[in-house]
């Protein structure tokens, strides 16, 4: 998981380049480099940290005027984030200047055989194994085009490839295996990106590479070949449909806040483009698949996956047998007990590889696949028999906020459209109204927020669906403040657990069920007697205070929804009185494109 970014121009390149890290810094932001090629000679510089640090040093030790360059933001995979490490890397000889975005799983094999032959490694990564496979091959095959071909057969693992050869100096080669890359044309150039957004505004077209298919970049020529065909292709371009202006921060500080914010509207959009007139839009013939089918298995990641945890849920409850698991699990260890099962796949990206590894099994028994993500062109919607955008709009901050909300409001209102339950809608439409209201508390969440910053250990509790809720708060609040916290079922507290809380320690208690309440109260009074610091967030309006924030109950299922606006804020507050950046979290990246 990375940014590319790479191009020829009539004009510098070195701005473009620049730029467009700066939009792709979402997807990795370790450290960053660039290499441009100017008469024959390719010059590297790199650096760690973020792209300013780049800028920086280029500011300072400026480089000549280049039309033709490559550029990287790095998350680390192999080796750790350092200057050696980042990329650019060169080939033993310095002729070939790589960047890769993926994982080369059989490194270590192609390494050996690469020392065997008499060359040095200088960095830790798979990346420059493949810049001395390619050196390797080129010296035996006659061309780099050729030793590009090849590498497809050797390597095992992902790749995005852009490619700077010093003895084709007007050329960018790139190639393309399970992980994003774009080619963008324009006037005067042509430029390569792992994301669109990269390329806008100087691009008016882009076309997405397919798995298998290589070639270079030269003057505002573009070659296509497809590594097991002997053909030429011809790529179709698309108009590019992003603005860089529907990623403006506007009037705030950081994405976070503005998407959480945005996050109160979602739900609006949800029933604009899936109901309409109080029915359903979904296409009959999905709702029945998911009637008809046996059981139906929903698979996702990180707060995908909890998402799916609150679909199984409602799925359960229209009398469907299903199941929700952790894409990298069920990849390796797949779990079906009946013959015709029906998958629901969730990725914000689309691109997340743990969720493609699970598509893979799925279409080897060509089992149906739903996918619920945020990137239509994505490969996860691509090879998608029903696909429901979730409409969340581009999602910029690391952690997942709106998409969150998306996901679970469109598997509840799925649930109830295979009961024709539509009285439903019109519940939801409160619901949306309800988050907006907890926007107006914000100074009270910040101050709660101000109590939890100074502790090592947060816990989060409910019961039913609240607990479901809980994980992902949790996995919100330890994601981006770095203080550990976990979630658990409240009525499990007294069965271990309970051993950590001492003086001091916050408990955070949700409850959006009648029928969990009086337990879940005294699961958080059992807290407070053993020194806890007790918190609530749940139905029973009336009461918003520092230790309390309540809100009229509109449905048992979907009142989650209205407190994970309340979770997301407190860990942006926290963060924010901690001083970290709030929309770049250490070690996190948007879009998880390696396994
Ligand atoms: N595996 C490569 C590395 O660790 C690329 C990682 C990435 O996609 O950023 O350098």
């Amino acid at each position: 998981m990375c940014g590319i970014i790479g191009g020829i121009t009539s004009d510098s390149i070195e701005k473009v380049l620049l730029d467009g890290l700066k939009y792709l810094e979402y997807r990795g932001y370790d450290s960053s480099g660039l290499a441009l090629s100017e008469n024959g000679k390719i010059t590297v510089r790199k650096k760690t940290g973020k792209i300013s640090v780049l800028k920086d040093e280029l500011k300072k030790n400026p480089l000549k005027l280049a039309h033709i360059g490559i550029a990287h933001n790095r998350w680390a995979t192999h080796g750790a984030p350092s200057e050696i490490n980042a990329h650019p890397q060169l080939s033993y000889s310095n002729n070939i200047a790589i960047v890769h975005n993926g994982v080369i799983d059989n490194f270590a094999a192609i390494k050996s055989s690469l020392v065997a032959k008499g060359y040095e490694f200088r960095s830790e990564t798979d990346t420059e194994v493949i810049a001395d496979f390619l050196e390797e091959e080129k010296k035996q095959l006659g061309s780099l085009l050729l030793a590009i071909k090849r590498f497809f057969y050797i390597a095992k693992g992902s790749f995005a490839l852009a490619i700077l050869d010093q003895q084709e100096p007007d050329k960018i080669f790139f190639a393309k295996w399970r992980t994003p890359l774009l080619l963008g044309r324009g006037k005067g150039m042509n430029l390569l990106a792992s994301d669109k957004i990269a390329f806008a505004p100087r691009i008016e077209e882009f076309y997405d590479v397919a798995d298998g298919e290589y070639g270079y970049l030269q003057g505002d020529c573009i070659s296509l070949f497809v590594y097991d065909k002997e053909i030429i292709k011809t790529p179709t371009f698309l108009p590019i449909d992003i603005k860089r202006s529907d990623i403006a921060l506007g009037k705030y500080a950081n994405y976070m806040e503005k998407e959480i914010d945005e996050g109160a509207f979602v739900i609006d959009k949800i029933l604009r483009e899936y109901t309409k007139d109080g029915k359903y839009k979904f296409d009959p013939e999905l709702v029945s698949s998911l009637k008809n089918s046996e059981e139906v298995i929903l698979i996702g990641s990180g707060s995908s996956y909890h998402a799916a945890l609150l679909g199984c849920e409602y799925l359960l409850n229209a009398k469907l047998n299903a199941y929700a698991y952790i894409a990298s699990e069920w990849a390796h260890y797949p779990r079906i007990r009946t013959k015709n099962p029906v998958f629901i796949l969730l990725s914000q990206s689309g691109e997340t590889a743990d969720v493609l590894r699970s598509l893979d099994v799925i279409k080897n028994h060509r089992w149906p696949v739903i996918s619920l993500v945020n990137i239509e062109s994505s490969s996860l919607a691509r090879r998608s028999n029903y696909v429901l955008p979730l409409f969340a709009g581009f999602e910029v901050a690391i952690v997942s906020t709106k998409t969150y909300i998306c996901q679970v409001a469109l598997l509840w209102l799925l649930a109830n459209a295979t009961m024709s339950n539509t009285a439903v809608i019109e519940e939801l439409k409160k619901v949306g109204r309800a988050q907006r209201k907890v926007l107006s508390f914000k100074d009270a969440i910040s101050n709660l927020a101000g109590k939890l910053v100074t502790q090592h250990d947060i816990y989060f509790i409910g019961r039913g669906l609240d607990y479901l809720l809980a994980r992902e708060a949790s996995l919100k609040f330890k994601e981006i403040t770095y203080i550990h916290s976990e979630a658990f079922p409240a009525g499990e507290l007294k069965h271990g657990p309970i051993a950590l809380i001492e003086k001091g320690t916050p408990v955070i208690g949700f409850c959006s069920d009648e029928t969990s309440y009086a337990h879940l109260m005294s699961n958080l009074e059992e807290a407070k007697a053993r020194g806890g610091l007790i918190f609530f967030i749940g139905i029973r309006s009336g009461e918003v205070d520092e230790e309390k924030f309540t809100f009229a109950s509109i449905d048992p299922q979907v009142n989650i929804l209205i407190e994970i606006i309340y979770a997301q804020l407190l860990s942006y507050y926290a963060t924010l009185r901690l001083g970290y950046d709030v929309d770049k979290p250490r070690n996190l990246a948007k879009s998880v494109t390696v396994e």
